[in-house]
């Protein structure tokens, strides 16, 4: 949960869609739905964003809510325990106002069906007591903007997602543009760095700014005790081997996951359920959390008959390939 963010952090959030960094298809169209909903004066269409942690689901929220000028409320599936959770919050929005649910695929069933009439008809049929003496209460919302965020498409029911009208993949970030977020964030926070340093620490962020953010202060910890006002290449490089940062950005866990498959099923194929049990990770995790790195870069790959490891996990974890991959190493 991001609801406690530290004041840093919170400022190196980008609060304009033109501060926000990457080429991506969606920011420009995100630019026109918001022009768009602006100029009809109505409010922007429910919006649904998913994609790994860290990549900017949360600051999207808040620049919808900035660049519509209206008021943004932050809950989280989770939290919303009882219906009325759900209609203290909605019955405070004014017209336009976005309510940002964060893991909505974490909401729990029974709210998720008041969701479905608020979301279509800003209404909620709030039903009180229960047996012969129910009563349903009909409360009327303002016209306002629902904002979710998931890292686990997969969990969303059908009806969920089907309400709404704006749905976009938030993707790794390349290795350029995180050295942009990092130069970025280097300027925001006064630290000097030079460009190839950015670089080192982007290259080690497994595609994510919040990763890249986070190494960025900790090599400042390094610069600040070490009396190195300026951050150059080889001190990156110093500092973040001697912070045991994987060159590859690889975490713990990503470690766990090639290596199982490596010495325990002789690099795969095996099923994701096994893998998953022997890690002791949910399948789904690390099927919509974990696996999309590893397959981007080339470590793993998935097959109909299971999860396999690639040569580059071989070569990474210093394990012998012999007669795994016949045609690469004879
Ligand atoms: P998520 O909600 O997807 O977990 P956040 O929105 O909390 O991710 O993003 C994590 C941090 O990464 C933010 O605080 C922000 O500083 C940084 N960040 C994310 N995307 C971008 C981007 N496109 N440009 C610049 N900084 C970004």
């Amino acid at each position: 949960m991001k609801a406690n963010l530290d004041p840093e952090e919170r400022a190196l959030r980008p609060k304009r869609l033109s501060e926000f960094i990457g080429e991506r298809p969606f920011i420009r169209n995100l630019h026109i739905f918001i022009e768009a909903a602006r100029q009809r004066k109505e409010p922007l269409d429910h919006t649904l964003f998913y994609g790994p942690p860290g990549l900017g689901k949360t600051t999207l929220a808040h620049i919808i809510a900035q660049e519509m000028g209206v008021r943004l409320f932050t809950t989280s599936g989770p939290a919303l325990q009882r219906p009325a959770d759900l209609a203290g919050l909605l019955t405070q929005l004014e017209t336009g106002d976005v309510l940002f649910i964060d893991e909505i695929h974490r909401l729990h069933p029974s709210i998720e069906e008041y969701l479905y009439s608020a979301m279509e008809d800003y209404r909620l049929d709030i039903v009180i007591d229960s047996g012969p003496h129910a009563k349903t209460l009909q409360l009327r919302l303002k016209p306002f903007t629902l904002v979710g965020a998931t890292t686990r498409l997969g969990l969303l029911t059908p009806p969920l997602v089907a309400r709404f009208g704006i749905t976009i993949h938030v993707e790794y970030y390349s290795k350029s543009e995180l050295t942009q977020i990092v130069l970025r964030s280097a300027q925001l926070l006064g630290i000097q760095i030079e460009e190839r340093a950015a670089e080192a620490i982007a290259q080690r962020s497994r595609g994510t700014p919040r990763t890249a953010n986070r190494l960025l202060r900790r090599l400042r910890d390094f610069a600040q005790v070490k009396n190195n006002p300026y951050i150059d290449e080889t001190f990156a490089e110093e500092a973040l081997t001697a912070l045991h940062i994987d060159p590859a950005g690889l975490e713990e866990i990503d470690k766990k996951y090639i290596l199982t498959l490596i010495d325990r099923f002789g690099g795969g194929p095996t099923g994701l359920q096994t893998l998953a049990v022997a890690i002791g990770e949910e399948a789904e995790t690390m099927e919509e959390v974990y696996e999309p790195y590893l397959i981007m870069e080339g470590f793993i790959e998935r097959t109909p008959r299971g999860r396999r490891a690639l040569p580059r996990s071989y070569e990474h974890f210093g394990r012998s390939p012999v007669g795994k991959f016949p045609s690469l190493f004879g």
